[in-house]
């Protein structure tokens, strides 16, 4: 392999950007977008076995088993397209999936370069879900007030129509702000313990955000050789 692959985590609560910020700075960077909670509602639509199993976790805003879900993000990282790394989101969540994350990546020779947490306000993090809009093509994401699409319910990037998630609802999105805090706040102290974690203020708008995560990116790691010019 021409370069050591990049594995950076995006870590941050519900609604705080990271599905944002990762399409970008995944194509910057020249390495796929990752994205735990998309890939369990991809199986939720195929009606895999995966997807029975992940949808009343996910309906009640709960999270799904640890070894289901370190063994699907697993597989993925496994796949060709990730031979030069991956931008996490939405995974670990939990102490044990980091740790499974870290094994997994030390057998390939691998390990993490870096954890950026974008940090954001619990009350604006419920306004973020209450008003998030997706496109239900490309994944594109959109907010109501914040970052509205030029036509109401069309995506901007590819026509396709525009939905929300029946989890951003507030008393799901409030369940999902509550797990978040038990079971994800100590994953960010595991990664600071090894010097891994950076702050980014994620309640700047969308470009200031970016361009602070790229200053963090290249400071950890340097300017990948996949990244864009
Ligand atoms: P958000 O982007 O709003 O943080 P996600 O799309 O990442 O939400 O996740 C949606 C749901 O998928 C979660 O509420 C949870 O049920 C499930 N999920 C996603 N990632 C994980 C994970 N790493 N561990 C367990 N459950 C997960
Ligand atoms: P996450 O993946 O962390 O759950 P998203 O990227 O889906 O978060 O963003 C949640 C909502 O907030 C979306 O509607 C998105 O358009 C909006 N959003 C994202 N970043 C910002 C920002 N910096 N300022 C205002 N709104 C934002
Ligand atoms: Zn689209």
């Amino acid at each position: 392999m021409a370069s050591s692959p990049v594995i950076v985590i995006l870590m941050g609560p519900p609604g705080a950007g990271k599905g944002t910020q990762a399409k970008r700075l995944a194509e910057r960077l020249g390495v796929p977008h990752v994205a735990s909670g998309d890939i369990f509602r991809w199986h939720v639509r195929q009606d895999t076995e995966l997807g029975r199993l992940a949808k009343p976790y996910m309906d009640r805003g709960d999270l799904v088993p640890d070894d289901v879900t370190i063994a699907m993000v697993i597989d993925r990282l496994r796949q060709p397209d990730c031979a030069h790394g991956a931008l996490l989101d939405g995974f670990p969540r939990t102490v044990p999936q980091a740790q499974a994350l870290d094994e997994r990546l030390a057998e390939f020779g691998w390990c993490v370069g870096l954890v950026p947490f974008i940090r954001v306000n619990e009350e604006v993090l419920i306004r973020r879900l209450a008003g998030r809009w997706i496109c239900r093509k490309c994944g594109a994401v959109y907010h109501s007030e914040f970052r509205p699409p030029s036509r109401p319910g069309v995506c901007d990037v590819c026509g396709g129509p525009l939905y929300q998630r029946e989890d951003d609802k507030p008393e799901t999105a409030k369940r999902r702000l509550q797990v978040y805090f038990e079971r994800t706040l100590p994953v960010l102290v595991y990664y600071e313990r090894q010097g891994l974690l950076v702050e980014i203020d994620g309640e700047q708008d969308i470009d200031e955000v970016h361009q602070a995560l790229w200053r963090a990116v290249v400071m950890a790691v340097g300017t990948p050789a996949t990244a864009e010019a």
